[in-house]
C-alpha cells in the first residue's frame, strides 16, 4: 500500500527522496508528492501518476536538506492532484499512510473553527487538525501526543513544521514506519526497500513512538518517556531488487520458485519446525492469496494430522462469534507482516489466549513480533504486487508442518523445470481475447482453483470465477457458452472421477476446456481440447499445479498488454482495514 519517505541530512535530499519512494513503488499507489524546505520556505510538487514523471518536475540539485514524500493509494477521496500527498494547512506540511475514520467529526469542529479544505482527504484533515493544535500548544510533540486520543484509525505520519525546518516529526499507529540512521543524516520510511541504498541501520517504531528526527539525532519517546528501539542491521543484499533480465518481476519471481522450494525443503529436513500436532483446533488467518494459501494448509492438516482447520478471511475474522480457546493455534499468514486485517485477528485470537504462529516474509515484520511463534518464508523481496513465490511458499510451509517434522520429500526441482518447460502459448490464444473464464477443481483442486483465478484476474483484469466442480450446475453453468474457457485441474487422484463428469457438463454446454492434470491419472482425449501435465510428486502436486497457473495467467496477462508488476487499484501490503 502507500509509502512515506522523509530524510534530514547532510546530502541534497531530493534525489534520495525520489529513490526513496520509487523502492516504495512496488507497494502501489495512483499519485505521488514530495515537500521539502529550500531557504526555509516549503516546496511542493505533487501529482496523480507516476514517479518518473514527477521527477521531470524536480532538480536533484537543489539545495535542500530536508523532505518528505508519499506515494497515495487513495482510499478517501478519488484520485486527483488535490487529494495526492504531502497535505498542507497553516504551519503544518505532511505525509500519511493509513485511513483517519473519524475524520467527518473532525472536519466539522475544524469547519466551524474556520477551516477550510481543498482536498476529498482524511489527511488533508489530520493536517488542519495538527494546525489546530499546533496553534494552542506551539509544540509539535504535544499536540502528537494529543492526537493519540484524537485520530480513530491507523496512521503513519511525517510533519514538517514551518516554524522549525530542520525537524522530521513522526508517529504511528497500526500502520508500518521506520527510521534508517546514518552519520550523514536520517531517513524515516514505511519499509526497509526505501532506505538500503541509504544506510543499512534502522530501528522499528511501535505504535504511539513519536520521533523527533534531525540530522545529527533522533530521538523516540513512547508515553513520554524516551525509548531505545533496537538498531537492526539489514544484511541483505539489495541488487536482488532488479529484474535480472526478466521482462517483469513476477516472471523473475516466478523461476525463483525452483530453488526456493528445494532450499525450503532441504532444509527442513535437518531443521523442526514447529509441532502443531498438539493443538485441539486449528485457524488459519489470511486475506487474498495467503488466505488461499491457508486453504491448501487445512487440507494436509486435516488429513495428515487429524485436527480440525478453520480458514478465515482475516477480515471476516474480526468481526465474527469466534470459539477459540487456549487448546487452540491461530496460524496467521501475511507476506509483508504488516496486512492489517491479520494484524487485528492476531490481537483478537490473543484475547482469547490462543497461541498464534506467524507465517510470515518480511523480517521482524509486525506480525512477526506480535506472534508467539514465526516462521520466515525467506522468499527474498517479492517486487510484482500479484504474489507467486510468496504464495507458494507459504503453501509449502503449511504442507510441511502438517507431516510434523517427517519430511521426506525431494526431487521437487526437476519436476518444477518441466512446468516451466511447457509452452504455454497455445493455451494462452484460447484465453486472451475472452471476458470470462471458469476454474473448476474439487477438494484441494478447489483451492488451487481458487488461487489460479485470483491470479488471472488480478493482472490480466479478465473475470474468472473459481467453482467448486460439483457446485457449478447449482449456481452459474448457465454462463458457461460456446468456447467459455474452463480451466480444469485434476491432481487428487481419488476425486478425478467425480471431477470429470462436472467436466462433461460443461464440455457439453460448449466449453474449451484446458485440463491441468496429475500425470498419473488417465484421462480419455474427449473430456478435454488441451491438456496441461503435471508430474506427479505426493502432496507437492499442488505447487506444481498453481505454477502452471501463475505462469498461463503471466503469458495471459502480457498478450493484453497489461501493466503486470503494477496492476491497476491494486497495492502490495495493505495496511489498512
Ligand atoms: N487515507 C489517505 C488518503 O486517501 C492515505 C491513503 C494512503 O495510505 O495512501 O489520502
Amino acid at each position: 500500500m502507500c509509502g512515506i519517505i522523509g530524510y534530514v541530512g547532510k546530502n541534497k535530499c531530493i534525489s534520495i527522496l525520489i529513490n526513496g519512494i520509487k523502492s516504495l513503488e512496488y507497494r502501489g499507489y495512483d499519485s505521488v508528492g514530495i515537500a521539502y524546505y529550500l531557504n526555509n520556505k516549503i516546496n511542493i510538487v505533487k501529482d496523480t501518476g507516476r514517479i518518473k514523471d514527477l521527477e521531470k518536475e524536480l532538480d536533484i540539485n537543489t539545495n535542500s536538506y530536508i523532505g518528505i514524500g508519499h506515494t497515495r493509494w487513495a482510499t478517501h477521496g478519488g484520485v486527483t492532484k488535490y487529494n495526492a500527498h504531502p497535505h498542507r494547512i497553516g504551519k503544518i506540511t505532511l505525509v500519511h499512510n493509513g485511513i483517519i475514520e473519524n475524520y467527518l467529526e473532525l472536519k466539522k469542529e475544524l469547519i466551524n473553527n474556520n477551516y477550510k479544505f481543498i482536498s476529498d482527504t482524511d489527511t488533508e484533515v489530520a493536517c488542519a487538525y495538527i494546525d489546530f493544535l499546533y496553534n494552542k500548544y506551539n509544540d509539535i510533540y504535544t499536540c502528537l501526543e494529543k492526537i493519540k486520543n484524537i485520530f480513530i484509525g491507523s496512521y503513519a505520519l511525517c510533519i514538517l513544521c514551518d516554524d522549525d525546518t530542520d525537524t522530521l516529526y513522526i508517529t504511528k499507529k497500526g500502520s508500518p514506519m521506520i527510521v534508517g540512521i546514518s552519520n550523514d543524516g536520517n531517513i524515516i520510511a514505511s519499509d526497509i526497500s526505501a532506505i538500503v541504498n541509504y544506510t543499512k541501520e534502522y530501528i522499528i517504531l511501535e505504535d504511539h513512538d513519536i520521533g523527533i528526527i534531525n540530522k545529527n539525532k533522533y530521538i523516540i519517546y513512547n508515553n513520554d518517556n524516551t525509548v531505545n528501539r533496537e538498531i537492526l542491521t539489514f544484511d541483505k543484499n539489495i541488487d536482488t531488487i532488479s529484474k535480472d533480465g526478466y521482462d517483469h518481476y513476477m516472471l523473475k519471481e516466478i523461476y525463483e520458485q525452483d530453488n526456493l522450494i528445494t532450499n525450503t525443503i532441504r532444509h527442513y529436513i535437518d531443521n523442526k519446525l514447529p509441532d502443531i500436532s498438539k493443538y485441539k483446533h486449528i485457524y488459519i488467518v489470511g486475506c487474498g492469496s495467503a488466505y488461499h494459501a491457508g486453504l491448501v494448509g487445512k487440507y494436509y492438516i486435516e488429513n495428515f494430522l487429524n485436527i480440525p482447520v478453520t480458514v478465515e478471511i482475516a477480515s471476516e475474522f474480526r468481526y465474527k462469534k469466534l470459539f477459540i480457546n487456549d487448546n487452540d493455534l491461530v496460524i496467521a499468514i501475511s507476506q509483508s507482516g504488516e496486512t492489517a486485517d491479520t494484524i487485528e485477528a492476531i490481537k483478537i485470537a490473543k484475547k482469547y489466549k490462543a497461541k498464534v504462529l506467524g507465517i510470515v516474509n518480511t523480517y521482524k515484520s509486525t506480525i512477526a513480533r506480535i506472534s508467539d511463534e514465526v516462521i520466515y518464508i525467506n522468499a527474498g523481496i517479492e517486487v510484482s504486487v500479484a504474489t507467486t513465490k510468496a504464495y507458494s511458499l507459504q503453501a509449502l510451509y503449511l504442507i510441511l508442518l502438517s507431516l510434523n517434522n517427517k519430511i521426506n520429500l525431494d526431487n521437487i526441482s526437476n519436476d518444477i523445470k518441466k512446468i516451466y518447460d511447457i509452452d504455454y502459448s497455445k493455451y494462452i490464444n484460447k484465453i486472451y481475447d475472452k471476458e470470462h473464464v471458469f476454474f473448476i477443481g474439487r477438494g484441494i483442486d478447489y483451492y488451487l482453483s481458487l488461487e489460479g483465478s485470483l491470479k488471472l484476474k488480478e493482472i490480466s483484469y479478465i473475470h474468472a470465477e473459481s467453482y467448486a466442480a460439483g457446485e457449478l450446475k447449482h449456481g452459474t453453468i448457465s454462463l458457461i457458452e460456446e468456447s467459455t474457457p474452463v480451466i480444469a485441474i485434476i491432481t487428487d487422484k481419488n476425486l478425478a472421477s467425480k471431477t470429470i463428469s462436472n467436466i462433461k457438463e460443461v464440455l457439453a454446454r460448449g466449453a474449451y476446456v484446458i485440463l491441468i492434470c496429475n500425470e498419473n491419472i488417465n484421462v480419455d482425449s474427449d473430456i478435454y481440447n488441451e491438456l496441461i501435465t503435471i508430474p506427479d510428486n505426493n502432496c507437492l502436486t499442488p505447487i506444481l499445479a498453481i505454477i502452471s497457473m501463475q505462469l498461463l495467467s503471466y503469458y495471459v496477462a502480457k498478450k493484453r498488454g497489461c501493466d503486470i508488476d503494477k496492476p491497476k487499484n491494486l497495492a502490495k501490503s495493505v495496511t489498512v482495514e
